[in-house]
C-alpha cells in the first residue's frame, strides 16, 4: 500500500494544455474519486499516475518515490478499464494468472494468488470457463481479479462499470466498495457520474477543464460546494440556480430576483446590500408549506418513492422533490418553501461561495 501525491502536475498535447496544474494528495489506504464531465482529463491523470502517459511538469510520487521517469510495470499499480479486455482463448483461471506467468512466478504461488483473488470476489466455481461463457458482471469481476492478484500498492480503476446495465453498476458499485474495505489498498477510481463518486468515495476530486474545482467528503462537497460548477454538479436532480440581488436588513437577509420573487436568508452572507449574487436551492430542500409562496405545477413526476415537480413561480423555474405524494395537476398551484437555512450563496461574478 502507498500513498500518492500529485503536485502540480500539467499535460499538454503539442501547444495544447489540457491539465493546467492538478495537485492532490491521496492518502495510504484511501478511496478517492475524481469525478468531472468528459473530456476534462480524467482519464489522462491516472494514466499520468500509471505511467502510460508522460507528465509535461509537476511531480508524481508513490509512496515517498517519484515516479515520473520510473516505467508503469515499475511502478506497482495496477489498472482497470471500462474495455476490460479478457484474453478470450484463455480461461478465467489463466487470464488471471497472465501477469504473474510473465513475471515468471513460481506455480504454487500463482495458484494460491489466483485461488485467493477468486476467493474475494466469488469467482471460484467459475475459473475453468471462458470469457464468452461469462456475464458481463463476471467479466468485470474477472477483470479486477486480474489486478488483485498482482496485488499493487495502488489500483487505478477507469470507468470500470460503463459498460453495465444500470442495475449491475449498482451492484458493482457495492462490490468495489466491500473490496476496498476487506483490501485496504490505495485506489484511484475515475467516473462521469457523481452518484457513484458519492457512494463509493472516502474522498472526491472534482475536475473541470483541466483544474481541481474542489475536494472533499462527499457530504461536505454536496453540503459546502466552493462555487457554481461544483453546486450544479453534485446532486441529483440538479441544484435550482437563480440570479438575484442581496438585500439586507441589520442581521436579515433576502435574495430578490428579478421577477420580484423574495427569497429569506437565515444566515446573511457578509456582502453589501445590493450585491448582485447566485443562489442555489436543492429541489429536496423545498417543503411543501401552506404559508409558503404560491407555485404554479408544469410537470408532475412520481416515482413511487417521491415526487419530482415542475414549479413555475412568478416566471422562475424551479425543480422540486417531494417524500409527499403529490396530487396537484399542471395547471394547478401549490405552496411551497425553500428551506431558509439551506440556500446557498455565490458571487455572481466569480461563481464562489459566499454562504450557507
Ligand atoms: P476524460 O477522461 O475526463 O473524459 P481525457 O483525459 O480522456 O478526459 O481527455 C482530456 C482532454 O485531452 C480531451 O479534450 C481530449 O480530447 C484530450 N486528449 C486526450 N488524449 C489526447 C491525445 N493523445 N492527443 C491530443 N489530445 C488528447
Ligand atoms: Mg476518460
Amino acid at each position: 500500500m502507498a500513498s500518492v501525491s500529485i503536485e502540480g502536475v500539467r499535460k499538454s498535447y503539442g501547444p495544447v494544455e489540457i491539465l493546467h496544474g492538478v495537485s492532490i494528495d491521496i492518502a495510504d489506504g484511501e478511496f478517492v474519486v475524481l469525478v468531472g464531465p468528459s473530456g476534462c482529463g480524467k482519464s489522462t491523470l491516472l494514466r499520468m499516475i500509471a505511467g502510460l502517459e508522460g507528465i509535461s511538469g509537476g511531480r508524481i510520487r508513490i509512496g515517498s518515490r517519484v515516479v515520473n521517469d520510473v516505467p508503469p510495470k515499475e511502478r506497482d499499480i495496477a489498472m482497470v478499464f471500462q474495455n476490460y479486455a479478457l484474453y478470450p482463448h484463455m480461461t478465467v483461471a489463466d487470464n488471471m494468472a497472465f501477469s504473474l506467468k510473465l513475471k515468471r512466478a513460481p506455480k504454487t504461488e500463482i495458484k494460491a494468488r489466483v485461488d485467493r483473488a477468486a476467493e474475494i470476489l466469488g469467482l471460484g466455481k467459475l475459473l475453468d470457463r471462458y470469457p464468452r461463457q461469462l456475464s458481463g458482471g463476471q467479466r468485470q469481476r474477472v477483470a479486477m481479479g486480474r489486478a488483485i492478484v498482482r496485488d499493487p500498492q495502488v489500483f487505478l480503476f477507469d470507468e470500470p462499470l460503463s459498460n453495465l446495465d444500470a442495475k449491475l453498476r449498482v451492484a458493482m458499485r457495492t462490490e468495489i466498495k466491500e473490496l476496498h474495505q476487506r483490501l485496504r489498498t490505495t485506489m484511484v477510481y475515475v467516473t462521469h457520474d457523481q452518484i457513484e463518486a458519492m457512494t463509493m468515495a472516502d474522498k472526491i476530486v472534482v475536475m473541470h477543464d483541466g483544474v481541481v474545482e474542489q475536494v472533499g467528503a462527499p457530504l461536505e462537497l454536496y453540503d459546502s460546494p466552493a462555487n457554481l460548477f461544483v453546486a450544479g454538479f453534485i446532486g441529483s436532480p440538479a441544484m435550482n440556480i437563480i440570479k438575484g440581488d442581496l438585500r439586507t436588513q441589520g442581521a436579515a437577509a433576502v435574495v430578490r430576483t428579478p421577477s420580484g420573487l423574495g427569497l429569506p436568508l437565515t444566515s446573511a452572507p457578509i456582502a453589501s446590500d445590493g450585491r448582485p449574487v447566485t443562489i442555489g436551492v436543492r429541489p429536496e430542500h423545498i417543503h411543501l408549506d401552506g404559508g409558503g409562496m404560491p407555485a404554479r405545477v408544469m410537470v408532475v413526476e412520481p416515482t413511487g418513492s417521491e415526487t419530482q415537480v415542475m414549479l413555475n413561480i412568478e416566471g422562475t423555474e424551479l425543480v422540486a422533490v417531494f417524500r409527499e405524494r403529490i396530487t396537484a395537476r399542471p395547471g394547478e398551484t401549490i405552496r411551497i418553501k425553500p428551506d431558509p437555512a439551506l440556500i446557498h450563496v455565490f458571487d455572481a461574478e466569480s461563481g464562489r461561495r459566499l454562504a450557507a
